[in-house]
């Protein structure tokens, strides 16, 4: 009996793990059909504020997907499909002309949008160039662009990763580690990448309410200042938090508190579009 019924237990996990395989399959169809015609893929933008003076000069570029059926589905759970179905490239792609077509509506050119990126596009050859390619069509000096990465790629040991950061930081581009503090990451880590930014995860900034909370970003934050790095604390949801974090030297932050990522129709607003100004004069 007992063999039976492990029999049958076999075949009720077979039958799940075949409807979560369809499933999956069907997510990863949908999403290829969503990034060939375009369709039901937005990119959201999150103000960045600075310390200083409390100005937004800085976006982050957050991808939306809402499926026909299934409704809006999470970048935590498109994202790593995406990567696993080879997706990621068309999606980045996406997302960076997005990006790109947005700064080129913003006249100020001290704006600048941050546009995350997988590491798998990092690795894979010619990322640079479709980068500069992206910019240049959309006439963007490299300086108004930051990739944000995590601190797997400086496990990424072929070094090409590396390189491609390396090229694209040559020519202005700049890059920020994104989530730091998060799971495995390690000070070791993020002093074998050379970036600009340090964005501290929210998993540090909930942690402010613990006694040892306020040393650990102080830590961060010192450590990136002698690194000449600038650093962004993420997730920032209360006032007390936003007091803490500025008197502690963070020089950008983003959270709720501040703003929720927005529809790309309500950014240009923030700063007045580049058409708006010509048509004014
Ligand atoms: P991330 O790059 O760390 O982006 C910040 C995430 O925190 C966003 O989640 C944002 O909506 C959320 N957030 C902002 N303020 C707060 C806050 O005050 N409290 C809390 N709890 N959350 C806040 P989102 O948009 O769901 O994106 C999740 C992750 O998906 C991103 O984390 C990023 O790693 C990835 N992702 C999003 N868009 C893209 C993309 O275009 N390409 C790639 N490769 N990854 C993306
Ligand atoms: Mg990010
Ligand atoms: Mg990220
Ligand atoms: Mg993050």
């Amino acid at each position: 009996h007992a063999k039976a019924a492990g029999r049958n237990a076999f075949a009720i996990f077979g039958a799940h793990m075949e409807e979560l395989l369809r499933r999956r399959r069907k997510l990863e169809e949908a999403l290829r059909q969503a990034l060939m015609d375009g369709t039901g893929i937005e990119v959201c933008y999150q103000p960045v504020y600075a310390t200083s003076d409390g100005a937004v000069r800085s976006l982050e570029a957050l991808c939306r997907w809402r499926h026909p059926e299934l409704g809006s589905i999470p970048p935590d759970v498109f994202i790593p499909i995406a990567e696993e179905a080879g997706l990621i490239q068309a999606l980045g792609q996406f997302v960076m002309n997005d990006a790109c077509s947005l700064l080129a509506e913003i006249s100020d050119s001290d704006v600048t949008i941050a546009v995350n990126a997988s590491v798998i596009e990092l690795m894979a050859p010619g990322y640079p160039l479709r980068v500069l390619d992206i910019l240049a069509r959309h006439g963007i000096e490299p300086r108004r662009l930051e990739i944000e990465i995590t601190e797997t790629v400086a496990t990424d040991s072929g070094g090409r990763a590396a390189a491609a950061i390396a090229l694209l930081r040559s020519v202005g581009v700049r890059f920020a580690v994104d989530d730091f503090g998060k799971g495995n990451s390690s000070f070791g880590h993020l002093l074998n990448l050379e970036v600009d930014r340090i964005k501290i995860d929210k998993i540090f900034i909930e942690g402010l309410a613990s006694p040892d909370g306020r040393p650990l970003i102080e830590a961060i934050v010192n450590m990136a200042r002698h690194k000449g790095l600038k650093t962004t604390a993420e997730g920032v949801e209360t006032i007390e938090q936003l007091e803490v974090l500025t008197m502690l030297g963070c020089d950008n932050l983003q959270g709720f508190q501040l703003s929720e990522p927005l529809r790309r129709d309500n950014v240009a607003r923030l700063f007045g579009s580049a058409e708006k100004r010509s048509s004014t004069v």
